[in-house]
């Protein structure tokens, strides 16, 4: 092992940097890999991912060449609503059913709706305290609206079926082959249609585990607008 080379590599490697450019941050990492990548995020901004051999100058080069695109991907964030995160305050607006709940711990307003708490309460007794409320309400929303649906879908002979509850990160709802449905605990925050259009895909699911062209023919039959609420549980996502 030459210490003398591995010093002069070490000097020679290229560090990453935060730099303006048109107005815009810009950060240049440098990493292990063969072609410049340009990535633009609303959490990161314009991030240039750069291999080890190639000089900061071509680098910039390459995002100027590029900068029509960046821009295009610059609007189109900013366009797009911001994602909904809660902190767990005493007053903070959540959506149930897409109705505004506003949660305290006194009644100061209509839209109040009071848990036991105090001033003195930090956000994550306050999370507990929202959260466990959501999710026995949730619950029992589920449970009716399968109720309901299984009832209005009586003709399609289905077999037995019960409803979980769980807060997922990726997923509105899954069902399991011994009839089990598990549906997201965030589904509860949004418009009734949004929630039995996941309930129907669930139950179609029971006699039908893919989306193949009969599995959609269940749902135009159970659910002929199926698509709209989708589409409305899809916009919504990112605002509640
Ligand atoms: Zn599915």
């Amino acid at each position: 092992m030459d210490g003398k080379w591995a010093s002069v590599r070490v000097a020679n490697r290229m560090t990453d940097e935060a730099l303006a450019w048109k107005s815009e941050e810009l950060s240049i990492k440098y990493c292990r890999r063969k072609t410049i990548g340009i990535y633009v995020s609303a959490e990161k901004g314009v991030e240039v991912r750069v291999p080890h051999f190639v000089s900061r100058q071509e680098a910039l080069n390459f995002v100027d060449s590029k900068q029509d695109w960046i821009h295009k991907q610059l609007l189109n964030i900013a366009e797009r609503p911001v994602r909904f995160e809660p902190t767990y305050q005493w007053g903070e607006v959540f959506y149930f059913l897409g109705e505004k709940q506003r949660f305290h711990h006194q009644a100061l307003d209509a839209v109040d709706l009071v848990l036991p708490g105090s001033d003195q309460d930090d956000s994550d007794r306050i999370e507990r305290r929202v959260q466990s409320w959501f999710r026995e309400q949730a619950l029992l929303l589920f449970n009716e609206r399968h109720e309901h649906w299984r009832e209005q879908m009586r003709g399609f002979e289905l077999p037995e079926s019960e409803v979980q509850q769980r807060s997922m990160k990726r997923r509105w709802g899954t069902c399991r082959k011994n009839g089990k449905i598990i549906l997201n605990t965030h589904l509860a925050r949004y418009p009734i249609n949004c929630v039995d259009v996941v309930i129907v895909h669930e139950l179609c699911h029971l006699l039908e585990f893919n989306h193949s062209r009969h599995f959609y023919n269940l749902m135009d039959q159970a659910l002929p607008s199926w698509k709209e609420h989708d589409a409305m549980l899809n916009r919504l996502s990112l605002l509640y």
